[in-house]
């Protein structure tokens, strides 16, 4: 790693870009790469979006940025068309995931005080999840890893196993607000929830009186296919954090959540002062502009299911590399073998020309923009099975 003036805290890759150009990135050192990472899922629509392009700098010669002291009608927009075509009735808007996820979980305590029970303020979360990088969400993901050398954990999360209702209920005491879960893991490794387990979540929840928040910052917003990963299951949950590719590369997240949920969300309970400024609520409104056209999920799953089967027949090819492969949509995992470590997979495929991210169980993670089209996958594919067959053990 060269030292430069920026705190070290990324094992940073020795590598930059000049320009990107939907699924290609052209690096300073000239060369192309079919970009199968999207900045971590957040470059839902490629790179230099026409239509986002366009919205961006529209909106950058007119106004950036108010604050929250006024009303933003590119803000009130946004929000009523995110809960037009999902469970919620309100939104806050956010710069980022793990903020999506304070909100969310200030908003289930809130409400648990709200209606009298202000003993509840636990939230039930998963082993392997994870949700951001702020005091509390560190401690909601859980991971010593994540919350070595910070002193003690922001009090009130409880841990189970993941897709286990057994473990979730015999976990709720007389003090839970809340159960918290991601729909499909992400960094964790791809690993989707089973879509009973979501439901026995919402009855579990409606039981015990406790809310329902999935995080759906890294699987949501179209990369399943439909705009919440949760609707597969056809569960609805209390409370959803956004963000990722939201904003398609601008930094944006949300908390949404029913009417009832937020009910204590009163002025003065929350607040942010770039969150949901009038650049951001245009960027987000581009994004929804493309992904809730009609026909584009269908263009999504068709895609994705293409990509599915070439990675079936990759794993049948490559028994001896592949464990399987895992996930939905364009949030697909493969699992590789222990014999070869992600990273020097990961480093090898871009070295080829692709750029994958690694996530935990020793897995590839793809999650290339859902503007990709057959080539690109065949491009994709015909680089996996190369770089595969040139790893010796
Ligand atoms: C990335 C991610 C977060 C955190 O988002 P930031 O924007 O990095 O704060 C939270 N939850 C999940 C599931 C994520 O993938």
């Amino acid at each position: 790693m060269t030292d430069t003036a920026m705190m070290p805290t990324y094992a940073r890759i020795d590598l930059s870009f000049e320009k990107g150009e939907g699924a290609y990135l052209f690096s300073t050192d000239g060369r192309r790469f079919l970009d199968f990472g999207a900045g971590i899922a957040v470059n839902s629509l490629g790179h230099s979006h026409p239509h986002m392009v366009k919205v961006l700098q529209e909106q950058a010669a007119k106004l950036w940025h108010t604050s929250n002291l006024f009303r933003i009608p590119e803000g009130e927009l946004l929000a009523e068309r995110l809960c037009e075509a999902s469970f919620a009735d309100q939104v806050f808007f956010t710069n980022s995931g793990a903020e999506a996820l304070e909100c969310s979980i200030k908003v289930a305590r809130k409400y648990q005080s709200h209606i009298g029970n202000p003993e509840k303020y636990r939230v039930i979360c998963c082993d392997g999840a994870f949700h951001g990088r702020t005091l509390a969400t560190i401690a909601a993901g859980g991971g010593e890893k994540l919350l070595a050398g910070f002193g003690p954990a922001v009090e009130g999360f409880d841990h189970v196993a993941f897709d286990n209702l057994n473990e979730m209920k015999a976990a709720i005491t007389p003090e839970t607000a809340a159960i918290m879960v991601e729909p499909i893991i992400g960094e964790g490794g791809i690993i989707p929830a089973s879509y009973d387990y979501l439901k026995g979540l919402r009855e579990t929840c409606d039981e015990f009186g406790l809310l329902l928040i999935f995080d759906e910052v890294q699987c949501g917003l179209g990369r399943t296919g439909k705009l919440f990963a949760h609707e597969w299951a056809e569960v609805a949950p209390d409370i959803a954090a956004s963000a990722k590719g939201i904003g398609g590369g601008f930094p944006l997240g949300a908390c949404l959540a029913t009417k009832e949920a937020a009910a204590g969300m009163v002025p003065g309970t929350h607040g942010s002062t770039y969150g949901g400024n009038p650049l951001a609520m245009a960027v987000g409104n581009g994004v929804l502009d493309v992904i809730m056209a009609s026909g584009f999920f269908d263009s999504v799953n068709a895609i994705s299911d293409y990509l599915s089967k070439e990675l079936e027949s990759l794993t049948n090819k490559h028994s001896d590399k592949i464990d399987l492969v895992r996930g939905s949509g364009l949030m697909l995992g493969i699992k590789i073998t222990d014999a070869y470590p992600v990273g020097s997979v990961i480093t090898a495929l871009r070295e080829n020309g692709l750029i994958a991210i690694p996530a935990a169980e020793n897995t590839v993670r793809l999650l290339p923009p859902m503007i990709i089209e057959k080539t690109h996958v065949d491009e994709a594919v015909a680089i996996l099975d190369s770089t595969l067959s040139a790893m010796a053990a």
